[in-house]
């Protein structure tokens, strides 16, 4: 159906509601879904009892609500709060959400799995035994904040603020934490966004000097996906609904992946390349618009950096976009379709098929890479670098259709306070070496503390399970247990984890029903804001009750993480001495501590256009509009903001460089959109950079240092790498001609839809559904082997190998092997989790480490009956021990595809057999870590980084500076 049909069916469903006297219930996803609840009715919603059937039994429900938790798209979830017991029932769709538009996926409604789970962590637990040894104890919240604040005081105020480290893994909000961090004046923000979406972000921030795409997919005419994005991916449940409504317009929809995914099951077009080969073929796609003139010339000349490219790289040539025209049509040409099928193994007339639905996209080109190739394979960034090179050359950027930058369609509200830059550096997350990394290399910190780089006195890992998620798990319990090296370890977490089991305490934090944060994320061309809140505060707030801590409705002593930092900082400085207490202070009564409801109250109605007046309309303040409809539609169509004309008044003085940067030395605007931009160095005269002279008019442009695409990227050829300075073809690790014989990919990265990494294992909804990750292996790969579905292989890395059952298909392409990422979760003793953690025997000498499994999962008696109905024992295999680091030289991006072998389980193999050898894991370390061009070396200005390159927490500018 096109829009305009659709359009038509809402108009007339409306007319038939109203019709009936009945209020018509569009909400933000405009399309009248009888299923949601109306907004008027959220205070006392009236529902059959399903369990009562087949009586007739009312129950009477207060509808709360939040954010949802379980990935990065921060879906809108509507809890459903009894009235009668004040617990909540269930939690589906928020339709007054403009990114989820009342849609969730299985993880969402899942929620309420976590927060009923009877394993999970009530109260805080500090350790008894050694580190590991499995003994806790439960002491009290005054006690754990007592202990950690005073250490982080006296890191503070002997001067080792590079000592206390936070380490998130899902942040799920925006920026309180960082201001945190911030206020301590320490450079202790590490992520894990290195073993994530690296890859990607370093290709977009060359680009645009913005690290994401926001692809308008609803509008498109060709969506082209490297990733399985319809089940997985960042946004992908918002994404996939705007996918789906974009073919329901007649767009096509091509998928690259190597695997027969659910995305690739909907797709028009679905190619199965070699892995790592995906920016040849885009190179191939880009080289035939190139050639046959297909491109925007008037795009490419306004808006690619072209000149610089010329004034760099042929100084001899006249600069005229003529030439700079001749020279492109050399610079691909070997990239035929001939040559990118020899490369990825999909036939040239297939390439060549795609190549032109590309081309017929013009600028409704919606195209994203996130995880995926861009993840997996040495050089991955190029993919998202050449992918992004199609939608520059045809102008699909920031077009209807086209792929927008992110901060385009995303919003970050200015908070109560911005504490200022800290001015150290860690070098413990930031090693000289990878100056150009996106973000910190946190999964090496077990090597760099290894090479006694520096050790950590405080340690939080925040909704973070290294041991579990990174690779190379085996170093980083070596790490943790060295207490030399990490003095107090205290892991944040709603949930049991792997890493966990090696901390000092376990504070429980709450799942996404139990806490406050606020997002906005680039879902569609608009923005909004969410907000996460606690529903059980909020349903007993709008009875009159008064919450003054979020441990009043949590279970147990299950805390928020915005009171806690707050409590926290207050110990740290009682009486203010350090200068850190006053970003956690009320304005409202100085001297009082902040309190959550200030901290938002003061956002909504200061920072978020718009909402205070909405929020006037149904007489409510601000605040009370976000916790009754927890989402906020800020405005629609952005469109292309760097086309917008630079207003006179902020332009004073101002200087214009040889390729059209402009200067200013007006202040800049006060705005209440704070999206972390990246900072284009000053002009000599200390003047910002303001916009990018095009045609004559001063344009807004991206955040890059020349305001223009950066076809060319300066940053990489000063910075030691002119090589990749455009859009190539770096090949992967795995490449044909780096592995050895008998050496295969395994492609290790995917995730299952219905997983989240740590925090599905107490989500018994999820877990029934999903519970194992088999290799998947071709029938003619498992033909050789002589393997059939169900027997075990034994698959070889370089630091060791896994045992796993086989899954014969023809859902991967031939000479690969897949595995999902999602599964092998395993407990030592007894506490922790039990629906999805084996219980497992771990034995040590020296680097060499082995693990077997003891026994699966087994039904048991809990308060939840269906813990007795568990019916499965597998819960797969944990592969990512088996993997060494591979970091990225240039993105810094852990490269997950493995080259390994696979063999037949042998007579002494059994499930779930695990050995790794460390001094090898790190011998691997050591000859990536040779393939870096460090800062000391190739720094073109003495500093450790582009100062322009978006950076967390990013510390004043001298901190910048090598030391002599
Ligand atoms: S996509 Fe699913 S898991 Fe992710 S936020 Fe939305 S409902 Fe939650």
């Amino acid at each position: 159906m096109d829009i305009k049909n659709l359009n038509r069916r809402v108009t007339a469903a409306r007319r038939e509601v109203e019709a009936r006297g009945e209020t018509f219930y569009p909400g933000p996803s405009r399309i009248h879904l009888a299923a949601f609840p109306p907004k008027e009715r959220w205070d006392d919603w009236v529902e059959l009892d399903s369990k009562a059937w087949p009586d007739r039994v009312e129950k009477r429900y207060m509808l709360v609500p939040t954010t949802c938790f379980n990935c990065e798209s921060a879906c809108g979830l509507l809890a459903y709060i009894d009235r009668d017991t004040l617990q909540v029932r269930k939690l589906e769709g928020n339709p007054e959400h403009p990114g989820s538009r009342g849609r969730n996926c299985a993880k969402g409604p899942a929620t309420h799995n976590q927060i009923t789970d009877p394993d999970r962590i009530l109260y805080p637990l500090k350790r008894a035994g050694k580190r590991g040894e499995g003994k806790w104890t439960r002491v009290g919240w005054d006690e754990a904040l007592d202990d950690i604040a005073g250490r982080i005081r006296r890191a503070i105020q002997d001067g080792r603020k590079t000592e206390v480290m936070y380490h998130v893994g899902r942040p799920g909000e925006d920026g309180f934490t960082e201001r945190v961090l911030a206020a301590w004046g320490v450079d202790g923000h590490n992520s894990h966004t290195n073993i994530c979406s690296s890859g990607a972000r370093a290709g977009y921030h060359f680009w645009m000097g913005l690290d994401r795409p926001s692809p308008d997919h609803a509008n498109a005419d060709v969506i082209l996906l490297i990733s399985a994005h319809l089940e997985s991916g960042h946004y992908f449940n918002p994404h996939a609904q705007r996918i789906i409504d974009g073919k329901q317009r007649g767009a096509k929809l091509i998928v690259f992946d190597t695997r027969l995914s659910n995305t690739a099951t909907h797709a028009d077009h679905w190619i199965a390349p070699y892995p790592g080969s995906e920016a040849a073929i885009l190179l191939a796609i880009a080289n035939d618009l190139i050639q046959r003139d297909g491109y925007n010339r008037d795009f490419v000349r306004r808006w690619w950096n072209w000149q610089e490219y010329l004034t760099h790289e042929h100084p001899a040539v006249e600069p005229t976009f003529e030439q700079f025209e001749r020279i492109l049509k050399t610079l691909y040409r070997e990239f035929t379709f001939e040559f990118a099928a020899r490369e990825s193994g999909v036939d040239a007339s297939v390439l060549e098929e795609i190549a032109r639905l590309v081309a017929s996209a013009g600028t409704r080109l919606a195209t994203h890479n996130w995880r995926s190739a861009g993840s997996g394979n040495l050089g991955g960034w190029q993919v998202a670098r050449t992918l992004f090179l199609l939608n520059a050359l045809l102008g699909a950027v920031a077009t209807p259709g086209g792929t927008f930058p992110n901060a385009w369609n995303k919003f970050v509200p200015r908070p109560i306070y911005m504490p200022p830059h800290p001015p150290v550096w860690n070098e413990l997350a930031w090693p000289a070496e990878f100056p150009l990394g996106i973000f910190e290399m946190s999964f090496l910190l077990p090597h760099l503390l290894k090479q006694d780089r520096g050790r950590i006195d405080v340690y939080f890992t925040r909704v973070y399970n290294p041991v579990w998620t990174n690779p190379d798990g085996f170093s980083w319990i070596e790490a943790l247990t060295d207490e030399q090296k990490i003095g107090l370890h205290i892991a944040l977490t709603p949930t049991w984890s792997e890493t966990a089991y090696f901390a000092d305490y376990i504070l429980p934090m709450g799942h996404g029903s139990e806490r406050h944060d606020l997002h906005s994320y680039e879902q569609y061309d608009g923005e909004w804001i969410g907000f996460r809140q606690p529903v059980l505060r909020a349903a007993r707030e709008r009875l009159g009750e008064r919450i003054t801590d979020t441990r009043q409705v949590n279970p147990g002593e299950v805390w928020e993480e915005n009171e806690f930092w707050v409590e926290l900082s207050w110990r740290i400085d009682p009486d203010g001495s350090l200068g850190i207490r006053r970003y956690f202070e009320s304005k409202q009564q100085p001297g009082q501590k902040l309190s959550i409801d200030e901290y938002y109250g003061y956002i909504f109605e200061h920072s978020v256009p718009g909402l205070p007046e909405k929020a006037a309309v149904e007489g409510l303040t601000p605040l009370a509009y976000m916790r009754r409809y927890g989402a906020f539609e800020i405005r629609q169509g952005v469109g292309a903001l760097h086309e917008e004309e630079v207003p006179a008044g902020e332009l004073q003085e101002v200087s214009i460089d040889a390729f059209g940067r402009t200067y200013t030395a007006a202040p800049a605007q006060a705005s209440p959109n704070i999206v972390p931009q990246p900072a284009p160095e000053p002009d000599a005269q200390g003047r910002r950079p303001v916009g990018v002279q095009i045609d004559g008019k001063i344009l807004r442009g991206f955040p890059t240092p020349t305001g223009r695409l950066e076809f060319y990227s300066t940053t990489l050829a000063q910075w030691g790498w002119p090589e990749y300075a455009l859009p190539v073809y770096i090949k992967s690790h795995i490449h044909p001609d780096h592995l050895e014989p008998g050496q295969i990919p395994l492609i290790s990265t995917f995730r299952l839809p219905v997983q989240i990494h740590t925090r599905s294992a107490n989500a018994k909804w999820l877990d029934e559904i999903a519970h194992t990750n088999p290799l998947w292996i071709h029938t003619i790969d498992a033909a050789r082997l002589g393997v059939r579905t169900g027997e075990l292989v034994r698959v070889e890395t370089e630091i060791g190998y896994f045992v796993v059952k086989a899954w014969v298909t023809e859902g991967i392409r031939p000479g690969v092997v897949a595995c999902s990422h999602h599964m092998g979760r395993w407990k030592l003793a007894d506490a922790g989790q039990r629906q999805m953690m084996a219980t497992v025997g771990l034995q040590r000498d020296g680097g060499d480490w082995r693990m077997h499994r003891e026994r699966g999962v087994e039904p048991y008696d809990s308060s939840d009956p269906d813990t007795a109905r568990i019916w499965w024992k597998d819960v797969g295999v944990h592969q990512n021990l088996t993997f060494p680091v591979h970091p990225d030289p240039i993105s810094g991006m852990h490269c997950w595809h493995q080259a390994v072998r696979v063999r037949k389980a042998g007579p002494t193999d059994r499930y779930g057999d695990i050995a790794v050898d460390t001094e090898k894991a790190h011998a691997v370390y050591l000859k990536w870590l040779s393939q870096t061009r460090p800062a000391t070396h190739y720094s073109p200005d003495r500093r450790r980084r582009p100062y322009w390159m978006m950076r967390p927490l990013r510390p004043t500018k001298e901190a910048y500076a090598l030391p002599r």
